[in-house]
């Protein structure tokens, strides 16, 4: 014997009844309409009962094969017939039970359906039992009929096993069906309506349950924890807005006011700031931690809290080091990077000064700051450039130290109800607006035949004074990706920019030598900076105005955006080049990213592109998947399950009525491990 059916199961995931009853379909078929020849209408959508009779295979006269199949019904014989699926004759033997579904023709005196639907009926499966056959997702060696009949036995059993959580007047309120139905008509719809019904219940029901278990989690967080107060009064406001040499877009003001209203509590600030590449997340997150650098320990003593900025690049890391220190020169505000590749006795000394302190601001990558920094008075961390962050994460910093203020900065912007769903327990801030003289960048594709004419315009505009970046695609920066970029930066040197200073940078060099190249770029030493993407993430070189994309179909939209970002600093009009291969075929993401530059648009395409499968914030945050729920097409109803457990957190904070005993304790067991649920208190 080979492995047992139960075996085979399990490695569905399906082991318990409740597993079956939670594994939902992945699709429906169709096998309404009439169920007797006699009944039969051209057409018309049908589905017919019957025993194979006979199944032949001939080869037609243009080469094609066709597969006919016989099968004797009670009413009468029909035939189903396949051109060109060989295979599909090997699926059929005289004797078989099957129901064939379809839009039936008639054939002289015989219906005949072309391509229909097909479900092979073994032991005692019902023909008829719904119209609507539940279609699963399988695993190897495991057939739809087996998860169908283990489905089928575990329905007998809902009631038993997953009793209802929803008090009636919230089903009555919403009309939702009530478990046991639901469970019923998902598995074994009676109507296609009814297939609609029962995932209304079940997404709402899980999308509400994860509003809760945010907002628990972010009331244990409150009770837990207390922050410094960090209070920005006129006269501070006033003196940190003097340090920058621009004055704050109306969208940078709202956000500062956003930000100093949350860090005046003594509850932890918990706030997400989105605002396109380009908009100035930079100064909100130095206007943040001067405030808290601003701000003293005790009225009486000489010390002052301590603000850390962390960036997903040392690169970056290096790049607010040197903003920071232009723009806090003479003000006694110590600053301090924390990257790798420090020597042990300078690491040792910032350590030291951090531990003490005396660093007012520190600036690191995640790993170091999160990993070796132990600070005196930390009461704020910001996170830049943060793309992959989700509630794991957070959790997960927010343990150790005191309790700092987060304020979490992003260039990807995630649509609002992706957000509510998935940051539900953050506030979000957005900065919608770009500072003043800023023009959309001009992108272009450049196909084959456009390629001699686009390095033309490129020396131009290089000869006119412009800098510029070719972007050459690495994915993994692995040994064959060096020789690419290697011989890349070789053709360029020896081909269309041969007359112009060109520099290289990608992620194998190290961290001196990226810095050092970076230096001659910004000072103008170099025209040209040839880099892989290492140069997406927040790179500010505003005289750098012109971008070629190399290869733009093997970069992600998102990606895309942000390398564009690099050239829309200046008050230039930047330019950018999405090199394809082909002329004018159709590609979704570069046909995307040429139509329009808004961010905010590229993201909601992006996810669209991408399927629910990939969301930022579900499987990139470690949060286990939702079963039913699609973020996107499901914004509506995400919106609602966050009203509802706002409005139902309101009424009962500690959702102390007994009705939600039940719902409460699935929360515990589906969300308590991710989010810490039920450990504090
Ligand atoms: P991002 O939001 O992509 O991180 P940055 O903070 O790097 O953007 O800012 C982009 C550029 O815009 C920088 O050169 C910065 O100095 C400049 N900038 C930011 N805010 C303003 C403003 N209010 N007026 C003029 N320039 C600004
Ligand atoms: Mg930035």
């Amino acid at each position: 014997m080979g492995t047992t059916r139960a075996e085979k199961l399990a490695h569905l995931g399906l082991v318990t009844v409740r597993d079956a009853l939670m594994h939902f379909p992945r699709d429906y078929r169709d096998f309404s309409g009439a169920h007797a020849v006699a009944d039969l209408r051209e057409g018309e959508h049908a589905s017919i009962v019957g025993d194979v009779t006979d199944v032949g295979s001939r080869t037609l006269l243009s080469g094609r094969t066709m597969l006919t199949v016989v099968i004797a019904s009670a009413g009468g014989r029909a035939r189903a017939t396949w051109f060109n699926m060989p295979f599909m004759a090997k699926r059929f033997a005289a004797g078989m039970k099957v129901v064939l579904a379809g839009q039936p023709k008639l054939k002289g005196s015989t219906w005949e359906f072309a391509h229909p639907d097909v479900r092979w009926l073994s032991g005692g499966e019902q023909a008829h039992a719904s119209d609507w056959l539940a279609v699963y997702p399988l695993a190897e060696g495991v057939q739809q009929s087996h998860v169908r009949l283990a489905v089928q036995a575990a329905l007998d059993h809902a009631a038993g096993i997953c009793p209802e959580a929803l008090p009636d007047e919230m089903l009555a309120d919403k009309s939702l069906l009530p478990i046991e139905q639901a469970f019923r008509e998902i598995h074994c719809p009676s109507s296609r309506e009814m297939i609609d019904e029962a995932r209304r219940r079940f997404v709402y029901q899980e999308l509400f349950m994860l509003q809760l278990a945010l907002r628990m989690h972010r009331g244990q967080q409150q009770r837990a924890k207390s922050a410094a107060p960090l209070s920005v009064d006129a006269r501070l406001d006033a003196r940190i807005r003097a340090r920058f040499p621009f004055e704050f877009t109306p969208a940078q003001k709202r956000v500062c006011a956003e930000i100093a209203a949350d860090m005046a509590q003594t509850e932890p600030m918990n706030r997400l700031l989105q605002g396109d590449v380009g908009s100035g997340k930079t100064a909100i997150a130095v206007y943040a931690m001067l405030a808290a650098v601003g701000t003293r320990v005790r009225p009486d003593a000489s010390d002052r809290y301590q603000a850390a900025i962390m960036a997903p690049t040392e690169l970056l890391a290096r790049q607010h080091a040197s903003t920071l220190e232009r723009l806090l020169a003479g003000t006694g505000v110590e600053v301090q990077l924390l990257v790798g590749g420090q020597p042990a006795k300078q690491r040792e000394k910032i350590l030291a000064r951090i531990g003490a302190g005396e660093a007012g601001i520190v600036i690191g990558t995640q790993a170091l700051v999160c990993g070796t920094a132990m600070f005196k008075n930390l009461a704020l961390v910001v996170i830049d450039e943060q793309h992959r962050f989700g509630v794991l994460q957070r959790a997960v910093l927010q343990q150790g130290q005191a309790d700092p203020h987060t304020l979490v900065m992003t260039a990807t912007p995630i649509p609002r109800t992706i957000a509510h769903a998935v940051y539900g327990d953050l506030d979000v801030s957005v900065l919608d607006e770009q500072p003043p003289g800023r023009q959309p960048v001009a992108t272009y594709r450049v196909g084959p035949d456009d390629l001699d004419r686009w390095w033309d315009f490129f020396r131009k505009k290089l000869v006119a004074g412009r800098r510029g970046y070719v972007v050459v695609p690495a994915v993994e920066e692995s040994k064959r990706d060096l020789t690419s970029i290697a011989s890349a930066y070789e053709s360029l040197t020896n081909g269309p920019l041969e007359a112009f200073r060109l520099g290289l940078i990608h992620g194998r060099l190290k961290p001196k030598a990226k810095a050092a190249v970076m230096e001659d770029f910004r000072a103008g030493r170099l025209d040209v900076l040839v880099a892989t993407s290492v140069i997406e993430v927040g790179i500010d070189v505003p005289e750098a105005t012109i971008m070629t994309i190399l290869d733009a179909e093997s970069f992600g939209l998102a990606q895309l955006h942000q390398l564009r970002g690099r050239v829309a600093r200046g008050r230039v009009q930047g330019i950018c080049g999405a090199v394809t291969s082909s002329q004018s075929d159709p590609h979704p993401r570069v046909d995307a990213f040429v139509a329009t530059t808004d961010g905010f648009q590229l993201a909601e395409k992006d996810l669209l592109l991408r399927g629910p499968g990939d969301l930022v914030g579900t499987r990139q945050s470690g949060m286990p998947p939702l079963y039913l729920a699609d973020l996107l097409r499901d914004g509506s109803v995400v919106a609602e399950a966050r009203r509802d457990a706002l409005d139902l957190f309101q009424r009962d904070p500690d959702l102390a009525d007994p009705r939600l005993d039940r719902l409460q304790k699935l929360i515990l067991d589906r969300w308590g491990d991710t989010l810490g649920l039920g450990k504090i208190g």
